[in-house]
């Protein structure tokens, strides 16, 4: 025990410094120093550069719906079908990411409503271990094309990932395919599937429902690809043009509709929602 905790065990009259660790933000683009409440109340997008901010699926929620949802149950799957270990067991590592994100998986559907549409919305969530789809991914966006499905509502997904749960193994590949065929359920139910792709999407996840979307919308700035680009260098052995692989190089090529800012993001839903599900309008 130090000389100074002694003392200070011998005054208890000295107040424990109370300064709230969460007042400031610092931004991860522009490096500025941020009211967190102001941060906050902008969306989780700087003021000073615009550099959207990760968010996890409540924030996503609040952001997107009228008022009020309704979260929907993930189905259970077999946890740790391989007693998978690597310098942790993944048993621990998934207990690690229930403790600090509170939420049972990386993805989570909710039920609410949009300019008075209903629609379903899928946030996958970059802090629960990468965002990476394992069985638990696959099955919960299962789940939430068929709530969809049930309730004629258009499935609006938010991707984030790192791509596969490599401790997972096959099983994690295995939910490309399942979720495909979601997506054609979703098809032959003439509802829309509108993906809005975050910072950032990349592997099995861009491999599979994350580029499958009727309507492509990517927040600005965000990484999506399938290898990381130094993978990719080093297998053409050619330098990478100049952004890459991030949302506004993927909007010139053709290979999504907007880039929309967060701010922007929910009117445009409710309006390109508004223009593919007419029937609904003033419901
Ligand atoms: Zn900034």
């Amino acid at each position: 025990m130090s000389w100074l905790t002694r003392v200070r065990q011998r005054l208890p009259f000295l107040p424990k410094r109370e300064t709230p660790d969460n007042l400031w933000h610092k931004c991860r683009g522009c490096g500025q120093m941020l009211f967190t409440r102001e941060f906050e109340e902008n969306l989780s997008v700087c003021p000073k550069c615009d550099f959207h901010e990760r968010i996890g699926p409540e924030a996503r929620f609040a952001q997107i719906f009228d008022d009020g949802w309704v979260r929907l149950p993930s189905p259970a799957v077999s946890e740790d079908p391989l007693k998978f270990r690597d310098s942790k067991r993944y048993s621990d590592r998934m207990k690690a990411a229930r403790a600090s994100t509170r939420e049972q998986d990386a993805f989570v559907n909710a039920v609410g409503e949009i300019d008075h549409q209903t629609i379903v919305v899928g946030v996958q969530n970059f802090a629960f271990m990468g965002g990476s789809m394992g069985q638990a991914v696959g099955s919960a966006f299962i789940a939430g094309a068929r709530a969809a499905i049930e309730r004629s509502a258009p499935y609006v997904v938010f991707t984030a990932a790192g791509g596969a749960r490599m401790q997972e193994g096959i099983l994690s590949l295995m939910q490309m395919p399942r979720t495909t065929v979601a997506i054609a359920e979703l098809r032959e139910a003439r509802l829309p599937y509108i993906v809005v792709l975050t910072d950032p999407t990349t592997g099995g996840v861009t491999a599979s429902y994350a580029m499958l979307g009727d309507i492509q919308i990517s927040e600005p700035n965000a990484l999506i690809g399938f290898a990381g680009q130094r993978v990719i260098e080093s297998t053409i052995r050619e330098k990478l043009p100049q952004g890459f692989q991030r949302a506004e190089y993927l909007l010139a090529h053709g290979m999504l509709d907007m880039v929309v800012d967060r701010r922007q993001l929910r009117d445009t839903l409710g309006r390109v929602i508004g223009l593919l599900m007419p029937q609904q309008q003033h419901a």
